[in-house]
């Protein structure tokens, strides 16, 4: 991780320009060489060398057509459509794994159900069988991978060997990669982290370019720094999903009793709906038009976005940022009712969110759509590595 400031004013190794170049292609998919050079801020002559050797990798194309700008024809340069990204995502109910592109496009996806008694054994022995299909479906095409991006939730520093929402080895899990996708880059994250990057790589007209926090309602409740991309590229989770309102109150799945999520996640709102997550999923978008919200259901779900709002303000409070994100079930209610959310931010936040400036934009959910967070997070961790495997040494 990098201090935002003082990078932007050293200059870049070659890794950093190349990881610069590709991740905006990723998060715009695709760009003109002068508006490409400018967000970079490189010349068009630096840029031209550099998306040469980038084209001869196989990492980037260009298709020559008409600028919509004065200047004449040029080239639209967007991400190799044939490199191949692996996602592995693991979810409350199975283990996703799938295949596909640095554009979005899915080749291949699977679901493996978790077994009901569910230990580090038991969840290591699904992410072995996930991994001999991965295996197999790309030795009979012989497609090479480029990267795998591994999602599990509750993922981070306190819980590498003990993670409290799902019981897995990642150590272990991570040698078993080691052993089947011999040679193919592995990295693994949080599963906020990899819909905060799904998000920002997918979503078109996303709301923010610069540092923010993305809040994501689905299974659990969590978030992400998001940093300014020119100044960094740290995606840190952290865990308000957890912060505890009511010691007394309802079990999370943490362990604890009382924390927001227990209030707030996709499970409870079925229950507070008298319905199940299985079906709120199915339904989508849909079940706010179709499941009948009586008052005294509509209150109490207010009250509980009001909450969502207080631990929102309450992590503005730790570390004040000016714009946050909300992805999952509250994007899709009716600007009343998401409105307790900003009563609760206001409630909280140090000055209130006026005087301290927070923008609040929601995005439509991504939940039940694994494993293309995963594969997102797999596209990122490739384009901000410069497309250069961690192990080559780089020039000076
Ligand atoms: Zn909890």
């Amino acid at each position: 991780m990098t201090t935002g400031t003082e990078m932007s004013e050293q200059p870049r190794s070659r890794r950093q320009t190349r990881a610069a170049i590709l991740t905006h292609l990723l998060q715009s998919g695709g760009s003109f060489r002068p508006p490409l050079a400018k967000a970079v801020r490189l010349s068009e002559a630096s840029l031209s060398r550099i998306l040469f050797d980038l084209k001869a990798e196989g990492l980037i194309e260009e298709i020559r057509r008409p600028a919509p700008y004065v200047g004449g024809p040029t080239g639209l340069v967007s991400l190799d459509g044939t490199v191949a990204l692996a996602g592995l995502e693991l979810t409350s109910q199975h283990l996703s794994v799938g295949v596909g592109g640095l554009a979005g496009e899915l080749h291949y996806s699977e679901r493996v159900p978790l077994p009901k008694r569910m230990t580090s054994e038991s969840v290591g022995r699904v992410f072995r069988e996930a991994l001999t299909l991965l295996r197999e479906w790309t030795r009979r095409r012989r497609i090479s991978l480029a990267q795998i991006g591994v999602t599990i939730p509750g993922l981070g520093r306190l819980s590498v060997s003990g993670n409290p929402i799902i019981p897995c080895d990642v150590e272990r899990i991570g040698q078993m990669f080691g052993e089947l996708c011999t040679d193919v880059p592995v990295a693994f994250t949080n599963s906020v982290v990899a819909h905060a990057t799904f998000h920002r790589c997918r979503t078109h007209n996303y709301p923010f370019s610069d540092a923010h926090l993305f809040v994501f309602v689905g299974q659990g409740v969590a978030g992400t720094w998001m940093d300014d991309p020119n100044e960094g590229d740290a995606l840190e989770p952290v865990e308000l999903g957890h912060m505890v309102f009511e010691p007394g109150g309802p079990r999370c799945r943490c362990g604890h009793h009382g924390c927001v999520e227990a209030y707030t996640s996709l499970p409870a709102l079925a229950a507070l709906l008298g319905t199940t997550e299985a079906e709120l999923l199915q339904l989508g978008s849909e079940w706010v038009t179709t499941i009948p919200l009586t008052s005294r259901t509509r209150r109490q779900l207010r009250q509980r976005l009001f909450r969502l709002g207080l631990a929102i303000g309450n992590t503005l409070n730790v570390k004040p940022c000016r714009g946050v994100v909300v992805s999952g079930w509250p994007s899709l209610l009716a600007e009343d009712d998401r409105k307790a959310i900003i009563d609760g931010i206001d409630a909280c936040l140090l000055g209130g969110r006026t005087l301290a400036r927070v923008s609040l934009a929601f995005v439509p959910p991504s939940n039940g759509n694994d494993p293309q967070a995963a594969l997102a997070f797999a596209a990122f961790c490739l384009t901000r590595s410069g497309g250069m495997p961690a192990a080559s040494t780089e020039a000076a």
